[in-house]
Order: structure tokens, then sequence, then C-alpha cells
């Protein structure tokens, strides 16, 4: 799973970093999406793809064949 983050979409609502604390941050000044792994371990698979749906600002894409 390859996950990238569109900074320009991204509302900071925070969601992601709740649901995923391992794979998404949020910079301290304006709150925007941080990633911290482009490429989680499949563990994390299932709350990367929890953060992505979650995210009001439909700012997450996955891309599950990498
Ligand atoms: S859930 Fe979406 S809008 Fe909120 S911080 Fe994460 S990427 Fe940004």
């Amino acid at each position: 799973m390859k996950v990238t983050v569109d900074e320009d979409k991204c509302c900071g609502a925070g969601t992601c970093v709740m649901v995923a604390p391992d794979v998404f941050d949020q910079r301290e000044d304006d709150g925007v999406v941080v990633l911290l792994d482009v490429q989680p371990t499949a563990d994390l698979h299932e709350s990367v793809r929890e953060a992505a749906n979650m995210c009001p600002a439909a700012a997450i894409a996955l891309d599950e064949q990498s």
C-alpha cells in the first residue's frame, strides 16, 4: 500500500491522526496533515483505510497495488 496526501485539500480536521497516529501527524502551526509513513506495514492498512474513508476533505489517497 502506498499513501499520498493532498495538503491543499486538507482542512486540518485531524481525524486521520486519531485513527492512524503511526501514519499521520499534523503540522503544529496550521494543523495540515503530515505523512509519517508512505508505505505502512500490513498491520496498519485497516486503520489507514479507515482514516482515508473518514477524512472530511478526501485528502488521503491510497494505492493498494503498491
Ligand atoms: S483527516 Fe483529512 S482533512 Fe483531516 S487532517 Fe487528516 S488529511 Fe487533513
